[in-house]
């Protein structure tokens, strides 16, 4: 007999599963996948962002939303592909209330991994493309408004005498791109931004700050980059650009507006939020709260003894009191900058372009990887050539999400192996300058690091060979014990002359409700981001899905939304059905909604 194509093998998978559903026949369906087979779900079947591991949940899974999701007219949406021993393919399927993609690997006949992905709510389709505005009034009447006079009327009214259905807090990209979703679907959205420009968060940093993931890889919703744009626009080409994505989308954003204090009155399902605005106290009753205020709270600036003796100047890298810091400034000087993550290396780098003496104090091990090793990666589905080859940008999104968070850190770390394999000679200099080296928990590398615990690595645009040259000094393994009056006293004993501390020393991560949201909240709510790897800042259980991000949380009404721009992109629209499907009334029944965890 002849051996079957990847697209029949396919084709054939997709029959009997939509055909075993059909049937409701669980048992069969289950059988379609592998023992240690994964589901992950973006919305389409459990109303929540969830992957069941192993046949035992994924049957749980189908008994439980089958019925409910009603799943048909699953279809092959162009050539399965074969790779090794694994065939991949993409799907279309629509269920009661939606119209949804997969993404299915199969395994000897089975399924190892599938994703299945809600798109769009029926007859709730985008105002985009086919189905823009047209624009144009088509008939005249007396009193018609043109689009000026309309925008300028709703702004005046949303949020003073006509409530929005949500408010977002935080205009980073994380709000925008979820508010630009929320319009398209046509939900009365207001952003709430205390700066007077979101976009600062990223003018305030370092000067010499460009994205480290390059643009192809970074477009916010509905509107790509310019294409004669750097491959890594500066922080402030981007924090431009964020200015114009507010405005090209449209967008409600009150700036100079601080949400202090947030409570969900119960009698009324609403948001009761103590908005200050240019000093005024309004209030604000939406049915849904977004915190969109990032990961990244207040710098986080060590007590040192002698912080007050010190005669030179410290101060934070990213302090936004102070904005970016000028390297330009410090010529010359002795700078000690304390840290060695991203931050850290480009400050040294930045110092010692501008003549500086620069001194990095390394406490503990980095992981180190350089960009073009984590570009290769993400330009396969991404770069240039993929777009060439017909991998849009949504559907790039689709394959990158449906590897399961647990395949996704093995991936990582087989990655790396074959990273430090190939960069041996980069390696061996870095340590021969007295870098210490880590490649994470689990020799993971940085993307599981970003998703367990944000902090302490550095994608390398260059300082390392700086490092490496002995250009930018370092100490490593030892600790700021205290200040003199124009020194640095490490814990080993010895004593670093110094007319300027950097602190490049992070930001406190993980509380985004912690300021406004009541204390039981917080607690019942739980933690915000990691795995549950249970490792260092990523306590366990295991949830194998980013804890309380871009799904419902223990809080009705409540959502957290932040991550990198790349990723906003595709949970914002995630988040933004799960909002239009609540606005509907649609039933929203969700399935394991994750327990809290390590709350308050
Ligand atoms: C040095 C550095 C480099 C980075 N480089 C990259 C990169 O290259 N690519 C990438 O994808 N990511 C990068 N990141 C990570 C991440 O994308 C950023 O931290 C990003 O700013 C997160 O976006 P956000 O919209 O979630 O939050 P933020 O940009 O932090 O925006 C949150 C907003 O909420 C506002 N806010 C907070 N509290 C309130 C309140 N109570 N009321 C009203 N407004 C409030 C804040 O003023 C702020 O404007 C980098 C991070 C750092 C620190």
């Amino acid at each position: 007999m002849l051996a079957r194509t990847p697209d029949q093998e396919f084709s054939a998978w997709l029959i009997a599963f939509d055909a075993a559903m059909a049937r409701r026949d669980i048992d069969a369906a289950a059988n379609l996948f592998l023992a240690d087979g994964f589901w992950r779900d973006l919305v389409a079947f459990t109303w929540n962002v969830h992957t069941a591991e192993g046949q035992k949940s994924i049957r749980l899974l189908l008994s439980d939303c089958v019925t409910r999701a009603m799943p048909t007219s699953w279809r092959a949406v162009g050539p399965a592909r074969l790779t090794g021993d694994t065939i991949e393919g993409i799907a279309e399927f629509d269920t009661a209330v939606a119209r949804c993609s997969a993404v299915i690997r199969l395994k000897d006949g089975k399924c190892w991994t599938l994703l299945t992905a809600m798109t769009e709510l029926k007859g709730c389709v985008e105002s985009v493309g086919q189905q823009r505005p047209n624009g144009t009034p088509f008939s005249y009447r007396i009193g018609r408004k043109t689009w000026r006079r309309r925008r300028d009327q709703e702004k005046q009214e949303l949020g003073t005498t006509r409530q929005p259905y949500c408010v977002i807090v935080g205009a980073g990209h994380a709000g925008l791109a979820l508010a630009a979703r929320l319009g398209r679907l046509d939900v009365p959205t207001l952003v709430i931004e205390r700066r007077e420009c979101g976009s600062d968060t990223w003018r305030n940093r370092h000067e010499s700050l460009s994205l480290h993931s390059p643009c192809w890889f970074d477009a916010m919703p509905y509107f790509p980059y310019p294409e004669s744009w750097p491959l890594y626009p500066s922080k402030d080409q981007f924090a431009d650009w964020l200015e114009a994505y507010q405005k090209v989308m449209d967008i409600d954003v009150w700036n100079g507006a601080e949400c202090r204090r947030a409570e969900f009155d119960e009698v009324r399902q609403e948001w009761r939020l103590d908005i200050a605005r240019g000093g005024y106290p309004i209030e604000l009753r939406p049915k849904q709260l977004v915190l969109a205020n990032g990961l990244f709270s207040a710098p986080k600036m060590p007590d040192i003894p002698g912080m007050r003796r010190f005669k030179g100047e410290q101060r934070h890298a990213g302090d936004p009191r102070t904005g970016g810091l000028q390297a330009a400034d410090y010529t010359g000087r002795r700078c000690i900058v304390v840290g060695s993550g991203t931050t850290a290396h480009d400050v040294c780098a930045e110092l010692w372009e501008a003549g500086a003496d620069v001194t990095m104090i390394q406490r503990s091990p980095t992981i180190v990887m350089r960009q073009e090793r984590i570009i290769d990666v993400i330009a396969e589905l991404y770069g240039d050539d993929a777009q060439a080859r017909g991998i849009t940008t949504e559907m790039a999104d689709l394959l990158f999400a449906s590897l399961p968070q647990r395949v996704l850190l093995e991936m990582q770390r087989q990655l790396t192996a074959q990273v430090r394999q190939q960069d041996a000679a980069f390696y061996a200099k870095l340590e021969a300058a007295g870098f210490l080296l880590t490649f994470g928990e689990h020799e993971g590398g940085i993307l599981p690091q970003i998703l367990r615990n944000p902090s302490n690595y550095y994608i390398d645009v260059g300082a390392s060979e700086l490092i490496a040259e002995g250009y930018v000094k370092v100490r490593s393994g030892v600790g700021v014990e205290a200040l003199g009056e124009r020194s640095v006293l490490l814990n080993d004993g010895s004593e670093l002359p110094a007319d300027v501390i950097v602190y490049a020393t992070g930001y406190e991560v993980g509380a985004p409700g912690g300021q406004m949201l009541p204390y039981e909240m917080v607690r019942k709510v739980g933690r915000i981001w990691g795995l549950g790897s249970g490792i260092k800042n990523d306590p366990g259980p295991w949830e194998g899905e980013l804890r309380n991000m871009y799904k419902p949380t223990q809080q009705p009404g409540l959502w957290f939304c932040t991550h990198g721009i790349s990723q906003s992109r595709l949970y914002s629209r995630v988040l933004a059905l799960q909002i239009k499907a609540r606005q509907l009334g649609l039933d929203t029944p969700v399935y394991k909604l994750a327990e809290a965890h390590h709350g308050g």
